[in-house]
């Protein structure tokens, strides 16, 4: 075993695998090679036990009961929300909102921004946004008259920042990319795209989805306006993300659901509404995710985020090499800026046939379009196979996968 790590160093990756239950299982008779990471991450055990102990032990509603398991409750739920506001450096724990994920947190915004912005006022997106990052922008402009632009990207993967630049004007009110792509790895010159937008007086939200796994964002040094995540692609559950925003956003922002929870006072006449983060969180959060998101950003931060991005680097151009070598493979996004995804086809067979067939061998990977159908069309290609690594993944996993690609090769030819 020590030898097939030796050259990550101080990277204990057999140690941590060892955090995974789901790791030892078998698929189709063969050991799990688990490739989909940027669809969903596995969780490791601390976090499967912060679930457990919270349903086994102090189960309550929050922030409502006088009683001990409401206030252990109440205190976990927001100690996780200060984990939360340290890791991504927020000003504070209440420009945090809890969220059920990434397309919540967009799609909260995009709400707010409805009263805010008139007819004529426009909105850029980038070409490599996920559409859970593109169908909210087209309701908002439906709703309000605003008018979509659209950064394009080249051959590599990239965005065309001097198109960006171009497109920005004194109409434009906010920007909207994602940090890194899903569908190819690429990793945005956020700051850029954030300064430039600043100029023109435009907020900035930035989806950290594909990012926040292998990257530790620092929304202050960002500057950025709003900034969201999901925990199930940062080894925590599903149905639970985050949404960061500004201080003075979150204030002028209205609420985007009502309920219980996000007011301060409800009569018929009239309505207050609760101060931060509360307006934004009606109705019984994800109390148990919301805690269980915080074990998963502890246990990240105990790894490091340098460590894991160094080590994920190593087998992202070990399997760029290796994929390469098999005659007719193209990979999409060849950005040198990118992080440990590949998006890959072999020349006149359909992505969803190799992944049937390495299935049979164990490897999860993902086939189609992967939520960023403007990507494939920009390549005129109906999907791609992607891998996409974690940290808990291997070199000899990779080489499994090579072989399966080969031999998926031989059997479609
Ligand atoms: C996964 C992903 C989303 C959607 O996240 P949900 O958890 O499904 O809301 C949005 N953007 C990117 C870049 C993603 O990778």
């Amino acid at each position: 075993m020590a030898t097939t790590i030796s050259h990550t160093t101080s990277f204990d990756v057999e140690g941590i695998r060892k955090d995974f239950p789901i790791l030892q299982r078998q698929v189709n008779g063969k050991p799990l090679v688990y490739f989909d990471n940027a669809a969903t991450s596995q969780t490791p055990q601390v976090v499967i036990d912060a679930i457990v102990d919270y349903y086994s032990r102090y189960n309550a509603n929050i922030h409502r009961g006088v009683h001990t398991l409401s206030q252990e409750a109440t205190d976990a739920y927001e100690q996780a929300r200060i984990k939360l506001q340290k890791h991504f450096n927020a000003a504070k724990a209440y420009e945090m909102i809890l969220t059920s994920g990434t397309t919540h947190g967009i799609n909260l915004v995009a709400s707010g921004f409805s009263s805010l912005l008139k007819e004529g006022d426009e909105i850029i997106v980038s070409a490599m946004e996920h559409h859970s990052n593109i169908v909210p922008w087209q309701m908002l402009c439906e709703k309000t008259g605003a008018i979509l632009r659209v950064i394009p990207m080249n051959e590599e993967g990239e965005l065309v920042m001097s198109a960006y630049t171009a497109l920005l004007s004194e109409k434009t009110r906010l920007v909207f990319c994602n940090h890194i792509s899903n569908a190819l790895g690429t990793v945005n010159p956020i700051e850029e795209i954030i300064e430039k937008a600043h100029d023109v007086g435009a907020a900035v939200l930035i989806d950290g989805a594909q990012a926040c796994p292998h990257i530790k964002p620092d929304v202050q040094a960002l500057d950025v306006d709003f900034y969201v995540a999901s925990a199930h692609k940062m080894c925590g559950p599903t149905g639970v993300g985050v949404l960061y925003g500004k201080e003075k956003w979150l204030q002028e922002l209205p609420p985007y659901q009502g309920g219980g929870e996000m007011i301060a006072e409800v009569t018929f006449e009239k309505t207050t509404y609760a101060g931060l983060p509360h307006k934004f969180e009606a109705g019984t959060p994800n109390i148990c995710g919301g805690i269980a998101f915080g074990a998963a950003v502890d246990y990240l931060n105990g790894i490091g985020f340098d460590k894991i991005e160094a080590y994920e680097n190593e087998l992202l151009s070990y399997a760029t090499k290796e994929l390469l070598k098999i005659e007719g493979l193209r990979i999409y996004g060849t950005s040198g800026h990118k992080t440990s995804v590949i998006s890959f086809n072999l020349e006149g067979i359909h992505p969803y046939d190799i992944g049937t067939i390495v299935d049979k061998l164990g490897i999860a990977v993902r086939t189609g379009h992967h939520c960023a159908q403007p990507v494939m069309d920009y390549y005129k290609i109906p999907g791609t196979v992607r891998a996409s690594f974690a940290f808990y993944n291997t070199r000899e996993e990779i080489d499994a996968l090579v072989a399966a690609v080969k031999k998926a090769a031989q059997m479609l030819a």
